[in-house]
């Protein structure tokens, strides 16, 4: 057999050496595309109500029998059973087997493929990705019309702890399966904020996600490495590369080990500075791995998801619910509440289709949250109602000026009378700052500032808002620079501005977990770092190995050029001084050289 390397996503680190083995799962491709006569009709109607009733009432099940270690996954498992519920998706499979007069499986498949045709125009890859959940459990409806197994069956095949390949794989696939026996994954679909990269976070297992050609290179019983930590999926490795490897298991295994040992320590420099390091949380299901990982508070909470998992919009009790929970949890750890930072596009379903040519540019953020008054009004109250819960605090997307940042504490006093009105406590002394992500905003920071009680820098917007590259598109992601100069001076401006009007500034984007970069933020004296839980013990054992005084020298190294080569340069040889053994267990941004793909 032939070697093979394969590039994926890493999204649990780690290394495995194991036997693939795949999950019997068909795509869309296979599917049976048949006429049928008039006469069968409401017949081939019938036996979808019957699939979509089976899956709902098998995902319920499942539901209720989830192991303990997949517990915090319950959410998504609900996600599915809606999607099995959701009378649109059967409506309109029934009204294709009526107008085109064909079989089920494949009016099905049609009527997926519209959801997926929504679905692509939506910018945000977190939500873009949720397509993948319709269309897991249409694929196992389309099983269970063509009288298959839904997924489950794979327990019997293993016998020893394999590499487990899919397609896709939700937490709801791995249910009957006995996930000890799974020592890594691989997915052909996914991003970074795929389920499949939380549930391998969650049983602590390397994961590799996007991995093209998965399915072609791969079969079952093949010896295969997984790199959870550059990326890399190695078929029939040689001899040299097995050795290697399991080398580099053993290394990181126990590098793990002991940063997991500190976690929980401050984020203080040797010589006496402290910097809050907070977690980045899109769901709800992921704090126990704030816990676990050490945050010491949330500074972004991410809350498109649950406006996004369902079909209709989260009533007031419902977010209230949330996030009240969400502070009780957290206790005195402060949590940031971020605003919808929601485009048309994504709620289309609810507020009709807007054409927008550059949704990038367009209806999102702030700027929807304000033609939706209404709907804004009704997450503002839901935050203010957990205030008195915790530790809370509230931010606002994408401001670009002054008049916007009034115009939504307009919206904030409007929730407060009305709490006021009906009686209901809230905390009028909540910390309320904005995201720095524009550079309109940046120019103006020092004017901003004296409006807020403090600023976040959005990073990832940023770098694409001033550098002019769409975050997503990967034939410009060569030029996506975190230490462009301009982004450093935009970064180093907000953070003199925001301390000069004595307010704190936090970064929040990916830029603040990469090991290249947290050194010059620190040397900039940036009061918080808020990035993925995970990240959090390895980047928490840099600012402790580190001085202040380093960090100074290091930023203003850096200041001094104007050529990114020159910065990256300058950035590695100090970090590999450092820092040798953090370079060889992460993926840093810089580690793609800056020349185009
Ligand atoms: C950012 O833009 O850096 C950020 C943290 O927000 P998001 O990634 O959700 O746009
Ligand atoms: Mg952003």
């Amino acid at each position: 057999m032939s070697r093979v390397i394969l590039q994926g996503i890493p999204v649990s680190a780690g290394i495995s050496v194991g036997k693939a083995f795949f999950m019997n799962r068909r795509s869309f491709a296979n599917v049976p595309r048949h006429t049928v006569p008039e006469s069968l009709i409401s017949a081939e109607q019938a036996r979808l109500d019957r699939a979509f009733q089976l899956v709902n009432d098998e995902l319920t099940q499942a539901r209720d029998r989830l192991p303990v270690e997949l517990a915090d996954h319950a959410s998504i498992i609900d996600s599915h059973v809606m999607i099995s519920r959701d009378r649109k998706l059967l409506a309109r499979s029934r009204e294709i087997v009526h107008d085109m007069a064909i079989t089920a499986e494949w009016a099905l498949e049609k009527a997926v493929r519209e959801v997926e045709r929504k679905f692509e125009v939506i910018e945000d890859p977190y939500l873009r990705e949720r397509i993948a959940d319709v269309r897991l459990v249409a694929q196992r409806i389309i099983k269970k019309l063509l009288g298959q197994h839904t997924g489950t069956e794979v327990e019997a095949g293993v016998s020893n702890r394999v590499v487990l390949m899919a397609h896709d794989l939700s937490p709801a696939d791995t249910i009957g399966l006995d996930i000890s026996k799974i020592m890594s994954l691989a997915t052909t679909e996914g991003g970074k904020t795929s389920h499949t990269g939380i549930l391998a976070r969650s049983l602590q297992i390397p994961a590799l996600v996007g991995v093209t050609d998965l399915e072609t290179y791969v079969n079952d019983g093949d010896l295969v490495i997984i790199d959870g930590l550059k990326g890399k999926l190695i078929v029939n490795p040689e001899e040299a590369e097995l050795e290697f490897y399991s080398d580099l298991k053993y290394q990181f295994e126990n590098y793990h080990k002991s940063i997991m040992q500190e976690c929980h320590l401050p984020g203080e420099t040797i010589d006496g500075y402290r910097i809050n390091v907070f977690a980045n949380v899109e769901l709800f299901d992921e704090l126990s791995s704030v816990n676990e990982n050490g945050a010491e508070g949330v500074g972004l909470y991410r809350t498109e998801y649950t406006f996004l998992s369902r079909n209709e919009l989260p009533t007031e009790e419902e977010l209230t619910d949330e996030y009240m929970q969400m502070a009780q949890i957290l206790g005195k750890r402060k949590v940031v509440f971020r605003s919808l930072d929601l485009g048309a596009d994504k709620l289309a379903r609810v507020f009709g289709t807007l054409q927008e040519p550059n949704p990038a540019l367009g209806l999102r953020a702030i700027r929807f949250s304000m033609r939706h008054r209404d709907l804004f009004r009704r997450q503002l109250k839901a935050v203010l109602r957990a205030s008195v819960k915790g530790n809370v605090a509230l931010m606002f997307p994408m401001i670009s000026g002054l008049n916007e940042i009034h115009e939504a504490k307009a919206v904030l006093r409007e929730a407060q009378r009305e709490l006021e009105a009906e009686g209901r406590e809230y905390d009028p002394d909540m910390p309320v700052g904005i995201m720095v992500e524009l550079p309109s905003t940046v120019f103006i920071a020092d004017a901003l500032a004296h409006e807020v009680d403090f600023f976040s820098v959005g990073t990832n917007d940023l770098i694409q808002y001033s550098l002019g590259i769409d975050r997503l598109n990967r034939h410009v992601s060569y030029l996506y620079q975190p230490l462009h100069p301009a982004v450093i001076r935009s970064i180093k401006y907000v953070v003199d501005a925001g301390h000069h009007a004595g307010i704190e500034v936090s970064v929040c984007g990916e830029l603040a977990s990469d090991p290249y970069c947290v050194p010059i933020l620190l040397g900039m004296g940036v009061d918080t770092i808020s990035i993925t839980p995970q990240a959090i013990p390895g980047i928490k054992r840099i600012i402790r190995q580190t001085t202040m005084e380093d960090c100074k020298k290091l930023l203003k190294d850096v200041q001094e050029h104007f050529q990114v080569s020159a910065i990256n340069h300058t950035v590695r040889e100090s970090i590999f001084r450092q820092f040798p053994e953090e370079l060889t267990f992460y993926a840093s941004i810089l580690d793609n050289e800056e020349l185009p793909a």
